[in-house]
């Protein structure tokens, strides 16, 4: 079955879906019982330190196992960095929306003393409009008339997953991060794990979490000794990884509705919505996101500079006529995911086979454990909620 097939499969059983993910509803796989205290002693290195990184050092240090998270960049994040400097809240650049109800941020807290001050809101499909272009004219209409009442994602309200993670995980697991190293090599062939980076410095450890995006694997980036079972390699050949590529635009007026989709704005192809991205801040800016994955990224992918940016002006002039978005332009930033060295491109498509991503979950010899949006049990990818129950369970493994 696709992840496709399972969301309409929810849809059948009456099953409320947001438009991009929450697969959650239907099926909880992931989100294991809290990680229960462990045995195990050993050291623990984590290969990436972005949500699934982070979410399980967290987990180890709540167990007082000890580990170190090696890191390729010099700062943590991954897929969920944002920048505070386009405007006066946080622009996030990959991760944006929660795709679950925001029970998932106690859950990935993982402990009920602690209470959690980080402020989400959802759309009010009621009154918000949405607007739908069919290359030719533009109908607007309100969010549930477009998307239904299962729309159902979450905006952070002055602030994004990014200072989530800052805020709730981090503090116990970023005096263990080491920066600036990206591991090429993994020798489990005995039961000392060596991890080996790029400058030939080594780390040894008795498990290894692997929290690299599934590009880093497809790409070789990391090379594996004895190498990954079959159905493993296979699984990580054949997955379809989506380009990605993000614009925020800043205008002097509002002249957009909370949504803006076009025929092709979810297809097996990809993703396309331009987006109200200043909702639900406290902001005078008028900012309107684009958000596009698969081939419409590539579009924009590939081209640059005053050309990307008048392509994207004369797309939404198109749209709501009389020039109004070059007219009202005044800045705007860009993302592109293929770019970044150790991402190389979005996310899996929503289209994969549950069955090959459950192959990418699966840990190998109770030695290396991967953790991630992509490594999960298959019935949920692709989204941060993800990564981290993915994080959840591969550390509940290693503990037993
Ligand atoms: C454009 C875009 C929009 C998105 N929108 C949403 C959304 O709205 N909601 C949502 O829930 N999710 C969204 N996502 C997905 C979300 O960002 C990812 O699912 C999430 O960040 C995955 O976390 P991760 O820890 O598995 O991987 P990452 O966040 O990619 O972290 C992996 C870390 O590993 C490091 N690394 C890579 N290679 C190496 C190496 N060789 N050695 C050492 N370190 C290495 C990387 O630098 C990185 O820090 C979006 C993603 C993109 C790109």
């Amino acid at each position: 079955m696709t992840r496709k097939e399972f969301i309409k499969l929810c849809g059948i059983l009456g099953i409320s879906l947001p438009f991009t993910s929450a697969i959650q509803a239907c099926s909880n796989d992931d989100n294991n019982n809290m990680v229960n205290s462990s045995n195990f002693d050993g050291k623990v290195i984590i290969i990436g330190a972005g949500p699934a990184g982070m979410t399980a050092g967290y987990l180890l240090a709540q167990q007082g196992i000890d580990f170190q998270i090696i890191e390729a960049l010099p700062t943590y994040g991954g897929r969920i960095k944002h920048t505070r400097n386009f405007t006066d809240f946080p622009i996030s650049l990959g991760g944006e929306w929660i795709h679950v109800p925001n029970s998932i941020l106690p859950e990935i807290v993982n402990d009920s003393s602690v209470s959690i001050s980080t402020q989400t809101q959802g759309y009010d499909l009621q009154n918000d409009l949405s607007g739908y272009f069919n290359g030719t004219s533009l109908e607007l209409n309100k969010l549930d008339n477009h998307f239904g009442n299962d729309f159902a994602d979450l905006k952070f309200v002055g602030s994004s997953w990014l200072d989530f993670f800052e805020t709730y995980v981090l503090p116990s697991a970023q005096s263990k991060i080491t920066y600036n190293m990206p591991i090429t090599a993994i020798d489990y062939s005995t039961d000392e794990i060596t991890v080996t980076a790029s400058n030939g410095q080594s780390f040894k450890a008795d498990k290894v979490i692997v929290a690299v995006p599934v590009k880093i694997l497809q790409n070789g980036m990391i090379s594996f000794t004895p190498n990954l079972p079959t159905n493993k390699q296979q699984a990580i050949s054949n997955i379809n990884v989506w380009s990605g590529f993000k614009a925020f635009i800043k205008f002097t007026t509002k002249f957009y509705p909370a949504y803006l989709s076009f025929p092709n704005s979810e297809s097996a192809q990809g993703q396309l919505h331009y987006y109200d991205a200043a909702y639900a801040q406290n902001t005078s800016d008028n900012i309107l996101g684009l958000f596009s994955t698969g081939q419409p990224a590539e579009v924009y992918q590939n081209l640059s500079g005053d050309a990307q940016r008048d392509y994207i002006l004369n797309e939404l002039d198109t749209v709501f006529g009389n020039n109004v978005a070059s007219s009202n332009y005044i800045e705007h930033i860009v993302q592109n995911w293929n770019a970044e060295p150790y991402a190389n491109g979005a996310y899996i498509t929503s289209y994969e086979d549950s069955e090959q991503v459950e192959i990418l979950g699966q840990s190998i010899s109770n030695k290396i454990y991967f953790a991630g949006d992509a490594y999960t049990t298959g019935n949920d990818w692709s989204s941060v909620h993800t990564a981290a129950r993915s994080a959840k369970r591969a550390v509940q493994e290693m503990v037993g």
